[in-house]
């Protein structure tokens, strides 16, 4: 059974809006967003607004047992492209019409926010009306006033498309973030759950959600939050430390979870987690950057019982070059060789099918991950993941294919040379389907709708996986994340010479439009 702590009570008849928040994946990966537990508690915080959370595969909502169409606004966090077939069943099992064209006045206005629906929602634009590009609490004040002015917002929808940060389809539509993490929301009575049910048990464990930063400025050229979110904004330790403080007397958690897109690059990451720990707090951590990772950074965390440490290597030195991630060889066996000592486990993160790979860098890879793994012992191991690369938008990958047939080859390759070493290794056929999913036109509405009514061949995804000409008009044109055009080419052709691009934050602005 699940109990749950914090959970907001209004009576829905005394309020203005009835919003669910609906996350279109499980309850232990909605409870472990940060995002999610944002909108929650930055809603709820209006008077006029009644936030319900409603997760998948559910479509009531988990305050009041409500069904989709008992609500005013819909909203979807889109964080995975693969959720989308998901929507779908929500919004049909809520008795709502998947299509907009399909819902009339009485029907629940549906929008949808998250890194998803930021870098390109065309792909999901037939099944929802509006979508938040960029951070929602610099947005949503704005799109719920507007919608308590219309009478018939869905047929008015033009009133929104002027609001920063609003895209509504077929118009043009410019990011919208907290510019001062001053100013950004922080949820300080987080919902947590009580319960054994490992499917309610969040990702890491029942810890506090601590945000530490947003954005990332390190520039990989394959990383879609770091080129969605820039600049990197960090939160002052003093606002962390009392954040920490009062979220443990809120909730009694004991454990605290650091959020961020480079947790590690925190500029002042060791006070931070010394601080913590003098809070008596576990800490967890989510992937760390290799060289940020200090001595005293290792010490601590395993002083917090810290069991093991994520980082990503990605591929050989020569890839990490294109890849612009300027991690040598030396430093991660250094890292590795550190934390081992301390008797903690290491998780390394690689990729395959890279732009420009040769058989020679995966020969490299292999002696490379074998080398990690003779650093091993008895006590403490190295678990490798390996995933395909896939191309996403606003990266300077952006134009590449998902190559299929290139990388199935390769990956069995790995498997083969690297059988002693555990592996695991992400789906090829997801991975394609991601990429579709991601970089799609509105074509791709249909085969959304299609693969979530019925079994949908593998090959008619196959056939929509393309890749674009350097020239050619992205369906994602008309949504700006703030990074000039013509940098994101310059960075492919960068990585196509294997050349590198220094972080900004060390070596001086190189105005990628994000100071904008
Ligand atoms: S290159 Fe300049 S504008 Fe771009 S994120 Fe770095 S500091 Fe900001």
């Amino acid at each position: 059974m699940l109990i749950e702590h914090n959970v907001v009570m209004k009576d829905p008849r005394y309020v203005d809006i009835r919003f669910a928040s609906c996350y279109p994946n499980l309850y232990k990966t909605a409870m472990s967003s940060l995002g999610f537990h944002i909108i929650y508690d930055f809603l709820n915080s209006r008077e006029d607004v009644y936030c319900e959370r409603v997760v998948y595969p559910h479509s009531r909502s988990l305050e009041s047992n409500s069904p989709l169409s008992h609500f005013n606004i819909v909203s979807f966090s889109l964080q995975y492209e693969l959720d989308y077939f998901n929507v779908l069943k929500m919004l049909n099992n809520g008795i709502v019409p998947i299509r907009k064209n399909d819902r009339n006045l009485n029907d629940p206005f549906v929008i949808a926010g998250g890194p998803c629906a930021t870098s390109n929602p065309i792909p999901m634009s037939k099944f929802v009306d509006l979508f938040i590009i960029g951070e929602a609490e610099v947005i949503l004040d704005e799109v719920l006033d507007t919608f308590l002015e219309l009478d018939d917002p869905k047929g008015e929808i033009d009133a929104f498309k002027d609001i920063k940060g609003v895209y509504v389809p077929d118009n043009p539509a410019k990011r919208a973030i907290v510019r001062n993490m001053g100013d950004a929301n922080h949820p300080i009575r987080q919902v947590v759950s009580e319960t054994d049910d490992e499917r309610f048990r969040p990702a890491f464990g029942n810890a506090f959600l601590l945000g530490v930063s947003r954005g990332c400025t390190r520039g990989c050229r394959f990383c879609m939050a770091g080129y969605l979110y820039r600049p990197r904004r960090e939160t002052s330790l003093r606002k962390l430390f009392d954040i920490a403080k009062r979220g443990k007397r809120a909730t009694g958690l004991r454990k605290i979870a650091l959020i961020g897109a480079a947790v590690s690059d925190y500029s002042k990451i060791d006070d931070l987690c010394e601080g913590l720990l003098d809070m008596d707090f576990r800490i967890t951590t989510p992937s760390l950057r290799i060289e940020s990772i200090t001595e005293k950074l290792i010490d601590t965390l395993h002083k917090s019982r810290l069991k093991t440490i994520t980082m990503a290597p990605e591929s050989t030195w020569r890839i990490r070059n294109v890849l612009n991630k300027i991690i040598t060889d030396e430093i991660t066996i250094e890292v590795v060789k550190t934390i081992f000592e301390r008797n903690m486990n290491v998780k390394l993160y690689f990729l395959v099918g890279s732009p420009t790979e040769t058989s020679e860098d995966l020969n490299n890879m292999v002696k490379f991950i074998k080398n990690l793994n003779k650093l091993s012992n008895k006590r403490n191991a190295v678990k490798i993941s390996i995933n395909p690369l896939i191309p996403k938008p606003h990266t300077p990958f952006q134009w590449e294919n998902f190559d299929l047939d290139g990388i199935g080859p390769k990956i069995n390759y790995l498997k083969q040379k690297l059988k002693s070493i555990p592996l695991k290794v992400e789906s090829l056929r997801s991975s394609l389907i991601q990429h579709v999913l991601s970089t799609g036109d509105v074509e791709v509405a249909d085969i959304i709708e299609k693969a979530y009514r019925q079994r949908t061949p593998f090959k008619e995804w196959k056939k929509l996986s393309k890749g674009w000409n350097i020239d050619d008009e992205l369906p994602w044109k008309n949504i700006g994340v703030c990074i000039k055009p013509s940098f994101i080419k310059e960075e492919y052709q960068k990585a196509l010479r294997g050349d590198t691009t220094p972080w900004c934050e060390k070596s001086g602005c190189y105005h990628c439009g994000a100071d904008k």
